[in-house]
């Protein structure tokens, strides 16, 4: 008798252990379940540079493998630069939401009046210096909250940000082959999920170089076009055996487009100004000048209304929307040339004729010249959009969403992020914090 009455005890004990079991493991899927539905978790995202691909190219030149990414891709009508529209500033605004005149990165070449000193690319101990990048890049957001990030080669990555540094990066080598790039960013992704990134890049320079030598419009540049092409095809060859379609979000963007120079077209200051009066530390298409403050008034008058393709600027009056007025590192006065003119002093002119025949960029941010490209693609994406032109302080926004991580306070916002995402990535948006 008792040890029937023990038996049925155990019994019933093993059945509410198991009832129990059951409403455990489904209360926990069902929260799993409503979270989901109400935000998308986080997705890895591989960000591609190409410098100075210009937002036409895709229609000009033959390019088989990027037709495939567009099968089930995104493709903004164009990617608008921030003023100036050069390489540093543009990829620092590209990876922070701010422009350049906020960043602080306001060209390639520039001065900073309370470091006294000057910034090139040439320059590897400034580049690698914290102190030029005044924003909070992507990466430096999220090595903060414990995820690892994995910038190459894109500017600002060799730096040392808010005492933070990304956990994997590369110091830049312009000659590095291609098929090298690829092989490092697909070393990263193919580590233990506990050392994999949560955001790689990847930047190849060829367009940019062949639209600087030899113009936008040459034979050259469809060459450099389809060389790229050529290893975005090797990319996603190597990516679809990873099936990455399932876990990695690709957008591909350019920095500026390139407008065809000439030598026939360029503006000798000499013939209006002794150019060492200007002191200045970039010249073309954005004459940054540094004069004395007793020379300055002189400088402006001199060069104000000079040639009819410069535009000339005290720092307060450059157009407001350039937002180029308020950084230290911004010149009192600057110059800026027409589409397609250059800027030269007569002795680096006469010294190098042939580098005004090809191609610049840097000028007026609303020129279409002037403008990138935009692609993306991925399980965070839709495939049914079609944005129109895009400005490119919202990328950094786009990157917080998908990486579900709040953004520092920019000057883009979440619209890019609502049109182009599925809805549950739109949903529950982290906030600026
Ligand atoms: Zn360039």
């Amino acid at each position: 008798m008792r040890r029937m009455v023990e038996r049925r005890l155990h019994r019933y004990v093993l059945w509410l252990l198991l009832l129990l079991s059951i409403l455990f493991i489904f209360s926990g899927c069902s929260s799993r379940l409503s979270r989901q539905s109400r935000e998308a978790s986080r997705q890895r995202v591989l960000l591609i540079s190409l410098d100075g691909f210009r937002w036409d190219y895709l229609d000009r030149i033959d390019t088989p493998n990027f037709d495939r990414f567009l099968q089930h891709g995104i493709r903004a009508e164009a990617f608008i630069p921030s003023f100036p529209s050069k390489t540093f500033p543009n990829h620092f605004t590209e990876v922070t939401g701010l422009y350049p005149g906020h960043h602080g990165v306001v060209a390639n070449n520039m001065y900073d009046p309370v470091f006294k000193a000057r910034f090139s690319l040439r320059n590897r101990a400034e580049v690698t210096n914290g102190r030029w990048y005044d924003g909070v890049p992507i990466w430096i957001t999220l090595e903060k909250r414990g995820l690892i990030s994995a910038p190459f080669f894109w500017p600002g990555s060799e730096a040392e940000i808010q005492g933070t540094r990304p956990t994997y990066y590369v110091q830049f080598q312009h000659d590095m082959p291609h098929q090298e790039r690829i092989a490092r960013v697909l070393h990263w992704m193919d580590l233990p999920e506990k050392e994999r990134p949560w955001f790689f890049t990847l930047y190849f320079s060829d367009v940019d170089d062949a639209g600087h030598v030899y113009g936008p419009e040459s034979p050259q540049l469809a060459q450099a076009v389809q060389k790229i092409d050529h290893t975005l095809g090797i990319l996603l060859d190597s990516l679809e055996v990873r099936h990455w379609q399932d876990w990695l979000n690709i957008i591909i963007t350019s920095d500026h487009g390139m407008a065809a120079t000439s030598k026939e077209r360029v503006i000798i200051l000499d013939d209006y100004i002794n150019p060492e009066l200007l002191n200045a530390v970039d010249y073309s298409p954005v004459l940054a000048m540094w004069p004395d403050s007793a020379d300055l008034e002189t400088v402006y008058r001199r060069l104000k209304g000079a040639h009819p393709h410069l535009q000339v600027y005290r720092k307060a009056e450059i157009p407001e929307r350039f937002h180029y007025r308020k950084h230290r590192r911004v010149p009192p006065l600057i110059g800026l040339a027409d589409e397609g003119w250059s800027i030269a002093t007569r002795a680096y002119y006469q010294r190098n004729p042939s580098r005004f025949d090809g191609g610049d960029h840097g000028y007026d941010n609303q020129l279409r010249s002037m403008w990138g490209i935009l692609l993306a693609r991925g399980p965070a994406f839709r495939s049914d959009v079609h944005p129109g032109p895009v400005e490119n302080i919202h990328l950094y926004n786009l990157l917080c969403a998908i990486l579900r991580v709040p953004p520092e306070p920019n000057d883009g916002n979440m619209s890019l992020a609502r049109q182009v995402l599925k809805p549950a990535f739109v949903k529950n948006l982290p906030a600026v914090e």
